[in-house]
């Protein structure tokens, strides 16, 4: 590649996770664990039903060599969310997905929900879903590291401009996912229903890389907490999971095939 490309790439903000290598490095994150449930309903644990998604994925993932693949944990433990967003940082993952379970005081209400950061002020439900699935790091003494300082005033203007850009992308990319996974749900007649929200998440606010947290149902609607208990359905899940993040991967090495040309 040359320098105009290289320069190219840099403008665009692409290199970071386009380029290095084919494999998509997808960083899977089943939320909370540990002394932290996460919601929990009658049988319904969300730590427990998120690994258990969290680990169907992986191990499809693992068959196709077009991916690679870590998670943040493998066991019912603890893990703050500065360490999971570490963990994608340092393993310089090109993609972050974290799996969490909803609940609401509505017990109608149904579906899997797609979450991305991005720069609109969230309304107000996304909010308050957001401080509950935030409230571990809350809590914790990782809490001086969510303020992070101002970085980019840190940066000189070219820095800035380059770092403004690759945020674009990142928030373009991370919305492109949540749309080709709401694709997915809605091309499966039976699915439940799927939407796209926004909303400040600690891990898709943090990560680097684009970033999804998917609610995987609301563990509050009797017919869905007892699905989400089912193997088959948790393969379901994970099957699904998987056909976006293929379409993702396709989309993303066109992208850059033409960004190169
Ligand atoms: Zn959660």
């Amino acid at each position: 590649m040359n320098l105009l490309k290289t320069k190219k790439l840099l403008a665009l903000g692409l290199l970071s996770w386009s380029l290095p290598a084919s494999a998509l490095h997808i960083m899977i994150d089943p939320g909370h664990g540990g002394v932290d449930t996460g919601a929990v309903h009658g049988a319904a644990k969300e730590a427990d039903l998120v690994l258990k998604v969290a680990q169907r994925l992986k191990t499809i993932l693992e068959k196709n060599t077009d991916f690679k693949v870590s998670i943040t944990r493998t066991t019912d433990r603890n893990l703050g969310l500065p360490s999971r967003v570490k963990m994608a940082e340092d393993a310089k993952a090109d993609l972050f997905v974290s799996l969490h379970a909803n609940a609401a005081s509505d017990q109608r209400a149904k579906g899997v929900e797609f979450f991305f950061q991005n720069n609109l002020p969230p309304d107000e439900e996304s909010l308050f879903l957001a401080s509950q699935e935030n409230q571990m790091v809350l809590n914790s003494k990782e809490l001086h590291d969510i303020s992070g300082g101002d970085e980019l005033s840190k940066k000189g203007d070219v820095a800035a401009i380059v770092e403004d850009l690759r945020r674009q992308n990142r928030m373009e990319s991370s919305l492109h996912l949540s749309k080709t996974l709401t694709q997915v749900w809605n091309a499966d007649s039976s699915a439940t229903h799927a939407t796209i929200k926004q909303a400040p998440f600690y891990v898709i606010s943090k990560t680097s890389m684009p970033s999804v947290l998917i609610e995987i149902g609301f563990l509050t609607n009797p017919r869905e907490a007892k699905r989400l208990l089912t193997t088959e359905y948790q393969s379901d899940l994970a099957q699904k999971i998987y056909s976006a993040l293929l379409s993702y991967k396709e989309k993303m090495d066109n992208r850059t095939a033409k960004t190169l040309d």
